[in-house]
């Protein structure tokens, strides 16, 4: 009988391409999600449970039906913006919701805990390229709960009588969608540069405002490294499989260690749709580092990961596919 593996925010954006992935590698995706950001119709490849990641009965009565043998947890908010005028809300909603999530796996004995970091958790280090020992200081508030809660799935997993190990994943920026466009990525209200590029490609917004020129990067504005969600969703198979196989718990850089400046992927957009992207200059966006660049091969060298698909053209055809396909709602 297939294996189940419980993913937290199996509705959002990368939760789904995880179930979908798992579903590929003969898992059954349990879906947890409270559909506060998640979509209903994003859940394809296996069981739905509804609930809160701060409802630990609610948790433990999902753990105990489908008997996991690992968590995938990506539930979170993830709006820097929204964490910046609303800290608490990202306390509570990642920070507490992962405690209770946490206590749920120790109580209920699931041992393999793969979690969603970010770069976010790092900040500003005057351009430096990333490692996983750089130090942790986040900027906001969003980072700062992300960090706190590597924090929490640490000390629980020193805890003499918890059996949990662990695999932190630091995400660049996610980009991308479904080579089949089953899924893809959909926020409500759009906050990423990618799909509001397309986005003001195709009319559904007059044109994307770009944040800031005066960064101390080659063009002025800022420098991101993105890698493709199915790249990403790879790595976490291998990382659940670097668990199952005992090999212990470990932290993972996953960019592709090449940056891009706001104005490369704009012209990559028009590039690919051959359309120009009505775009205009702003001011800096609150909380926006200069540049977040991995430079780690971590994930290369110990888990096998190879980021294939994470050109700029792969990333934006496949999301611009996604905008295109029929029934595509903004
Ligand atoms: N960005 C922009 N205009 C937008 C949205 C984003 O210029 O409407 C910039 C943003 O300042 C950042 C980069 O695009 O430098 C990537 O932002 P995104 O929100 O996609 O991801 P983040 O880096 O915040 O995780």
């Amino acid at each position: 009988m297939a294996e189940r593996v419980l993913v937290t925010g199996g509705a959002g954006y990368i939760g789904s391409h995880a179930c979908k992935a798992l579903a590929g590698a003969g898992y059954i995706p349990v879906t947890f999600d409270n559909f506060v950001t998640g979509w209903r119709e994003a859940v394809q490849f296996g069981p739905m449970e509804e609930g809160d990641l701060r409802d630990r009965a609610r948790l433990e009565e999902v753990m105990r039906k489908h008997e996991p043998v690992a968590v995938m947890h990506f539930a979170a908010l993830s709006n820097v913006g929204e964490a910046s005028r609303d800290p608490g809300l990202y306390w509570d909603n990642n920070v507490i919701g992962s405690l209770r999530l946490v206590e749920a796996m120790a109580a209920c004995k699931i041992p393999n805990l793969v979690f969603s970091s970010t770069c976010a958790t790092y900040g500003e280090h005057d351009g430096v390229m990333l490692d996983e020992s750089c130090p942790q200081l986040p900027l906001n508030a969003y980072g700062a709960s992300k960090r706190a809660v590597e924090d929490l799935i640490v000390n629980f997993a020193a805890a003499p009588d918890v059996d949990l190990n662990y695999v932190f994943f630091r995400y660049f920026n996610v980009a991308g969608a479904d080579p089949e466009a089953e899924i893809g990525e959909f926020h409500r209200p759009e906050t990423h540069l990618i799909p509001l590029a397309l986005d003001a490609v195709r009319g559904r917004r007059d044109k994307l405002t770009i944040f800031g020129q005066d960064y101390p990067t080659p063009d002025g504005t800022c420098v991101r490294d993105y890698v493709h969600v199915t790249d990403l969703i790879a790595a976490h198979v291998l990382g659940l499989e670097h668990l199952r196989a005992g090999k212990g718990s470990d932290v993972f850089n996953l960019g592709t260690g090449r940056g891009f400046s706001v104005r490369e992927v704009v012209e990559a957009v028009a590039k690919v749709t051959q359309e120009p992207v009505p775009a205009e200059d702003g001011p800096r966006r609150a909380g926006d580092c200069a540049a977040l660049v991995s430079g780690s091969v971590k994930a290369a060298d110990e888990l096998g990961w190879a980021p294939d698909h994470s050109s700029l053209d792969e990333m934006i055809s496949t999301a611009w596919a996604w905008h295109q396909r029929p029934g595509y709602k903004a």
